[in-house]
């Protein structure tokens, strides 16, 4: 351990040390990720950078790293008091000078920072953008000599306008005010408009910004139609091999997250519910105990996710269709953070389609911003109904070139589906439309079609159309697939209040013949098919050999006990990925400590001892 650098000792040092130093003594990393080395060198060299990057791709580092190389102190701005004071603490064990000043904190706390902040040694200040526009506090950061802002989750100032955190706004005076100060956003929100928007707002346009990859490789990706959602969840959750592990369930409406975390609590997980509706003291409490608790299920609307930077998030399951591509990206991009094995797996259906689309309608907006709603949704859309790799459909959405390669690491992949030409399935469907007037759902059309004889089939005399009964050689789930796809594909549309389906001009040109619908007629099976592999191919123990397995998982428990007596979250000691790299090398001496994932100087120090003692009792 000698031969690693002191962080105390170098901050005194007049040359700073160089990057690749800092990256493997502070954190523990072989090397670094993308473009986070080239991102490192412009802000030293005192340039402005805009990064916009995948949630868990590191972008802390980008700003982490510089901040120990200034010899001034580094501002972070960043929207959450819960999360700043989670940064600070994991900061604080890899033995970085970091501290955070909300109201959260007693006078004592108070002082303590400022008198940090005056004799120099604080390296890291989070702020919330309220408290650094609070008056007097630039004047007293401009006395300090700031060496950098680090403005995180840049995208809330295109989000969160003037209106509701007007702070916000306020960000885009401190280049004009620092302008020798260089400021570095960052954000997972990969829009035009938006980063323009924080081109703009933050930097008056002199920037150089960093788009890096939006593959996540380590999420498996995985759709399946509707039947039961509670079923449907029941299954995931026990297909997966862990029992204690941490997930999110989202759901659309409040009433069913209350719904279904009394379901996950009757089955025994342990489940806790999260959305704007409930009293924030409540809301805080589960957000606090998510954060801790190793098998928590966060049951929640999309009111959570901003933000929540906890990397061992396992699996995110949708029980309905989300916005759009780009949300449906963000919401399952919290998972596996820590580079490990996690699942994605969605549920959507015609109602969720017809939701959508409603809430689309229901907009107060211009009508070119609902026509680019709809458009997203058919994007969510045919990413559903994919033929082939759905990664490879989901990384052409946002413009990367996959050439046609499979992930291996979908449900498409896993199963491959064939395509029909399918088209006159889809005349006579359409045509059952027509001649009932357009007006009825799919429930209604699939039973004339199938030919059933229900009450209101009679009582409209829809049972003497032409087309009754024409598709009884198929089953009516089969059909609802078929219609599901004619509108994914464009054919029909659902009437935005009743849900009736409708011709479109591309349905007529298909009625004519001169336009081809193909299927995949299993997307229907992929239930049985999608969540028996997902739950083999996604936990993160599966990449540890047998024989480690047992150490990793006592490791695990250890780590528990060390957080909660320390009082952070267990992924704060180290991640699950240090603990498998533990469990697989089990080091007996400090320096091959030194050398697990994740471990710099400040923690081979710090638990090095302890684990080595703890492996070795352990271990056969
Ligand atoms: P982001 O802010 O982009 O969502 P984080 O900065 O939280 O991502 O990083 C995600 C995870 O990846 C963290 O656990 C972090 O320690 C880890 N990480 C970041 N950079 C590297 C690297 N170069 N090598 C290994 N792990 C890294
Ligand atoms: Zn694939």
């Amino acid at each position: 351990m000698d031969d690693k650098v002191d962080i105390k000792m170098m901050s005194k040092m007049l040359v700073s040390p160089q990057k690749e130093i800092l990256l493997q003594d502070v954190f523990g990393f072989k090397a670094f990720r993308g473009k986070q080395a080239e991102i490192i060198e412009r802000v030293i060299k005192g340039e402005n950078v805009l990064a916009v990057m995948p949630t868990g791709a590191g972008k802390s580092l980008c700003f982490q790293i510089p901040a120990l190389m200034f010899s001034g102190l580094t501002i972070v701005v960043s929207p959450l008091i819960s999360l700043m004071q989670n940064q600070v603490d994991a900061l604080r064990l890899l033995g970085i000078e970091a501290a955070t000043l909300n109201t959260a904190n007693s006078p004592e706390e108070k002082d303590a920072v400022w008198e940090k902040l005056h004799s120099g040694t604080l390296k890291l200040l989070y702020l919330s953008p309220e408290r650094l526009m609070a008056p007097g506090m630039l004047d007293g950061i401009e006395r300090l000599g700031p060496a950098c802002f680090a403005i995180d989750e840049a995208h809330c100032i295109s989000q969160w306008g003037a209106a509701f955190r007007p702070e916000y706004e306020a960000l885009s005076g401190l280049h004009v005010r620092f302008p020798d100060v260089p400021i570095i956003a960052l954000t997972a929100t990969a829009d035009q408009a938006t980063r323009d928007q924080i081109c703009e707002k933050i930097f008056s346009g002199n920037v150089t910004t960093y788009l890096t990859g939006f593959d996540r490789p380590n999420i498996s990706l995985a759709v399946e139609i509707k039947k039961g959602w509670k079923q449907q969840l029941l299954r995931f959750l026990k297909a997966r091999r862990s029992k204690s592990e941490n997930g999110i369930v989202y759901c659309l409406s409040r009433k069913k997250t209350e719904e279904a975390t009394a379901l996950l609590l009757a089955e025994g997980y342990n489940a806790r519910t999260y959305h704007a509706g409930m009293n924030s003291a409540d809301r805080s409490q589960n957000l606090d105990r998510f954060m801790a608790e190793p098998d928590l299920i966060m049951v929640a609307t999309i009111a959570f996710g901003m933000g929540i930077d906890k990397p061992d998030i396992r699996f995110v399951f949708h029980t309905d269709l989300p916005a759009s591509p780009e949300a449906y990206y963000q919401e399952i991009g919290r998972a596996g953070r820590d580079g490990a094995p996690a699942a994605a797996h969605m549920l959507y259906g015609m109602d969720d389609i017809r939701m959508r689309r409603m809430f689309i309608e229901s907009e107060q907006a211009e009508a070119g911003h609902k026509m680019r709603g709809h458009q997203r949704l058919n994007a969510l859309l045919a990413f559903c109904e994919a033929p082939v790799c759905r990664r490879a459909s989901l990384l052409q959405y946002f413009g990367e070139d996959t050439a046609g390669a499979s992930c291996g690491n979908c449900d498409l992949c896993d199963n491959p589906c064939e395509t029909v030409d399918s088209t006159e399935l889809g005349q006579k469907l359409l045509s059952a439309m027509y001649r009932s007037g357009q007006t009825f759902g799919v429930g209604h059309i699939v039973d004339i079609i199938t030919g059933k004889n229900t009450p209101r089939v009679e009582q409209l005399g829809h049972n003497a159309l032409p087309t009754f009964s024409v598709g009884r050689d198929l089953s009516a789930n089969e059909w609802k697939s078929i219609a599901r796809q004619l509108m994914a594909a464009g054919f029909i549309t659902a009437d935005m209040q009743h849900g009736s389906l409708q011709i479109t001009d591309k349905g007529v040109q298909l009625l004519k013949g001169k336009a081809v619908f193909k299927r995949r007629p299993d997307v229907q099976s992929l239930k049985q098919n999608g969540t028996r592999k997902r739950g083999r191919k996604s936990t993160a123990a599966d990449n540890i050999p047998a024989d480690a397995e047992a150490l990793f998982l006592a490791l695990k428990s250890y780590r528990r006990e060390i957080a909660a007596e320390r009082t952070v979250p267990a992924y704060v000691i180290f991640s699950d990925k240090s603990l498998i790299d533990m469990a697989v090398k089990k080091p007996a001496t400090l320096e091959q400590f030194g050398d697990i994932h994740g471990v710099g100087a400040s923690k081979q120090q710090e638990f090095g001892a302890q684990f080595i003692r703890f492996i070795g009792d352990n271990t056969l």
